[in-house]
Order: structure tokens, then C-alpha cells, then sequence
């Protein structure tokens, strides 16, 4: 057994949330490094979707929008209780997250709320190279105008008129993090609202949203949370905007009184105002159980072990001629490392073809998620060893690792 393996195994038996791995249902011979895209199968969900399915559907039929066959939490009100797990995750309060819509749409909705809360302004500050749907959110609002900065120009480039500050906390390709508190306050001395996208830190990096003062967030459920494919994102708005706040998407699930059917809008009560439409029963179901399982393992222990399985695929690769565009430093990034590499996509599918499943992101990035719920050291030393043998073989080189697919 090589060193590292054998200090692997070392990591693995010290490791005190190990043990999580056994409950999700992770397919053989696979390497997982992309569960910060789409995470894995928790296999509570199976049993939950499946008892949604037969005995909350199939037998309580519509009377479980009130109360469950057997008990337990019903349908309506299921957007502020998956909401309120997920606020311990973030640094949130119970009632100031809501588990509803995509990412995208709720940057639509909370985009117009901080319009709504900056009323004579009309600049959403951002930096190019965002993810593009929250570039695109903004570039769809009629009267918004978009201003972009790169970091080091973001503070020069908030003043009076940002009605918005909008940032993805941790970059998506490259796993940088922005420091929270320090733009949040930057924003606030000029008079601009903050909106953070969380999608990659919930359930994989510390995040204290009160802490920062953040004013509105957004965040993904299915990459971290382990939600399953298109579940519900969630949004959260600080409790002293609750008063004050609109947003353009008024539904009736956001109405005070949803079953009054009146004719007049009238917003219901803090985050609530941020539903549309009726829940995603079965998604929100499977996002319940991802999230209960986050929270069981907690952020302690997961961002500590984050921190030292992609330390540990570091020092595993350090022989290997890869150039790190991530931070050095495991505090400044976010549960991932990011390497350029001109033929990054070859690289993705010949790891892929492995059983090392990373993915590829546009025009040169390889990235390799470290989801620390479910990986183990033994597989980070795995996945180097099988980086190192396709870059020193050239396996990457094979015609067909270099078509690409619809989704990469
Ligand atoms: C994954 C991700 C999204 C996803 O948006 P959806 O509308 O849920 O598809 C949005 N923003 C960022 C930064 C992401 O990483």
C-alpha cells in the first residue's frame, strides 16, 4: 500500500462523522467529487419519497395538505418547516428562511424586494463571471441597470446609486469566497441592500448570515443539501425587513389569507410573502430528508472535515504538474478545488471513464467537489492516484473524451 494510502486509511479511522457515509446510497465503484453539483441519494429519502408517495398521496389524497395518514408534518406548511431547518445552516433564524422555487427564481423575487426596500435606485452591483443566472435575473428586471466589478474593484464600485449588492458567496468554478461581513458592511455605508447566493456554501462552508448583517439570500438545495435533482432552492430575508419588503411574483401562496380567494392581494407575513405557487410536495419531501441529514452530521464537523479532505487531495497531488486556481488557503475557499488545465474537459471524461466522477466547467476548469458527508480519505487518495495516471499515461488524449455531452 502506498503512503498515502496508508495515511488514508489512518484519516478514516480518526474520523468521527465517517460513520454518515453508510446513509446515503452511493453507487460501487464510483468516486464521487461532484456533490457540490448534484448530491447524492440519502437513503432516508428513498423511504420518505416512498411513504409520501403511497400513504400521504396515494391514501390521504388532498386531505394531507392538513394532516398526514399516521401523523407527522403536513403538506402546507412545508416551505417554512424545511425553511426553518435550514436556518441553522446558514446563520439564520427559523422564520427567516423559506424553502420554495429555484435559485433563479428567487432572485428574481428577492431582486425586486430589494428594489422595493431602496426605493430611488436602480443598480444591481455584481461581478462578471457570476453564475450566469444571476447575471441573467438581473440583466431581466426592465429597470434595473447592471454594473459590474472584479473583486478588487467591488468596493470602489458601491456608491449611492447600488440599490443592490448581489454576489455568489463561493464562486462556482473557482471556489474563491468572498468575505461576508466585510461587503456586507462596505454595501451598508452606502446605502445598498445585499444579496448573497449560497448555493455553494450551505451545508459546506461556515456561513453566518446575521452574524454579517446580510440583508437577502438565496441558495441551492440540491448540491450540498443532498435535495435530490431540481429541488427547491431557499431564500432568506433579514428579520428587520420583514415589515418593509414586497416582490414582483405575487401569488396566491404568498397572500395573507390564500384560501379567502379575494380578489385584492394582500402579502402574508414575513418570508411567506416570498411563495408563489403550491409546493412541490414529493421534491420538498426530498429535500426535508437531505436537509435533517445535513443538519444531524452539522457544520462543525463537516466544514473540518471539508477543509482537511481537500487539504489532504492537496498534499496528494502536490508531485503533479496542475495549476491550483482555487485559494491556498482552505478558509478563503469553499468545499472544492478548481484546476485550469487546457484539456480540463478530456481530463473530466477520462477521470469519468475511471469511475472518478469531477466535472468539466467552461473553457479549461477541472473541478472536483469535496462533499465531506459521505467521501471517505481513502477515496481522495483514489482519485489522485487516478489523476496522476491519466495525466502521466496522456489516457486523457482518446478521441472520445473530447466530445461533449448536453450537460457537462
Ligand atoms: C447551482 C447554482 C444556481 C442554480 O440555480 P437554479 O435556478 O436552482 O438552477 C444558482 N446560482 C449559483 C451560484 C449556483 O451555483
Amino acid at each position: 500500500m502506498s503512503d498515502m494510502m496508508q495515511r488514508a486509511r489512518d484519516l478514516d479511522a480518526a474520523d468521527a462523522i465517517a460513520h454518515f457515509r453508510h446513509r446515503f446510497d452511493l453507487p460501487e465503484g464510483v468516486i464521487y467529487l461532484d456533490g457540490n453539483s448534484l448530491g447524492p441519494l440519502p437513503k432516508a429519502s428513498r423511504e420518505r419519497l416512498h411513504r409520501v408517495i403511497d400513504a400521504e398521496w396515494g391514501e390521504g389524497l388532498i386531505r394531507s395538505w392538513n394532516e398526514l395518514p399516521g401523523g407527522g408534518g403536513d403538506w402546507i406548511a412545508m416551505p417554512q418547516r424545511v425553511g426553518a431547518k435550514i436556518s441553522p445552516l446558514v446563520g439564520a433564524k427559523p422564520h427567516e428562511v423559506i424553502a420554495c422555487d429555484s435559485v433563479s427564481v428567487n432572485l428574481a423575487k428577492l431582486i425586486g424586494a430589494a428594489l422595493s426596500l431602496n426605493p430611488g435606485r436602480n443598480v444591481v452591483l455584481s461581478e462578471p463571471g457570476n453564475f450566469p443566472t444571476d447575471l441573467y435575473m438581473i440583466q431581466g428586471q426592465p429597470q434595473v441597470e447592471q454594473r459590474l466589478a472584479g473583486r478588487d474593484e467591488m468596493i470602489e464600485a458601491l456608491d449611492e446609486s447600488v440599490a443592490l449588492l448581489l454576489l455568489t458567496h463561493v464562486h462556482y468554478k473557482t471556489g474563491e469566497m468572498f468575505d461576508m461581513e466585510r461587503l456586507t458592511k462596505a454595501a451598508h455605508d452606502v446605502g445598498a441592500i445585499v444579496l448573497w447566493d449560497l448555493s455553494h456554501s450551505g451545508g459546506a462552508v461556515p456561513v453566518d448570515l446575521n452574524g454579517a448583517n446580510a440583508d437577502l439570500a438565496v441558495g441551492c438545495g440540491y448540491k450540498y443539501l443532498n435535495g435530490g435533482p431540481g429541488a427547491p432552492a431557499y431564500a432568506f430575508v433579514a428579520e428587520r425587513h420583514h415589515g418593509d419588503f414586497s416582490q414582483p411574483l405575487t401569488g396566491w401562496f404568498g397572500h395573507a389569507q390564500p384560501f379567502a380567494f379575494s380578489d385584492e392581494y394582500e402579502p402574508a407575513e414575513g418570508v411567506k410573502r416570498l411563495l408563489a405557487g403550491t409546493p412541490p410536495v414529493l421534491a420538498m419531501a426530498a429535500l426535508e430528508s437531505g436537509v435533517e441529514l445535513i443538519a444531524e452530521i452539522g457544520m462543525e464537523a463537516l466544514v473540518a472535515k471539508s477543509r482537511a479532505l481537500s487539504e489532504f487531495f492537496r498534499e496528494c497531488v502536490a508531485g503533479l504538474d496542475l495549476d491550483l486556481v482555487s485559494p491556498r488557503e482552505p478558509a478563503q475557499r469553499g468545499s472544492q478545488l478548481s484546476f485550469r488545465h487546457e484539456n480540463a474537459y478530456a481530463l473530466s471524461q477520462a477521470l469519468i471513464a475511471r469511475g472518478v466522477i469531477g466535472d468539466f466547467r467552461d473553457p479549461d476548469i477541472l473541478r472536483l467537489g469535496f462533499a465531506p458527508a459521505y467521501l471517505r480519505f481513502a477515496d481522495i487518495a483514489e482519485a489522485a492516484r487516478h489523476l496522476a495516471e491519466v495525466l502521466e499515461t496522456g489516457e486523457w488524449e482518446r478521441d472520445e473524451y473530447s466530445t461533449r455531452a448536453a450537460v457537462t
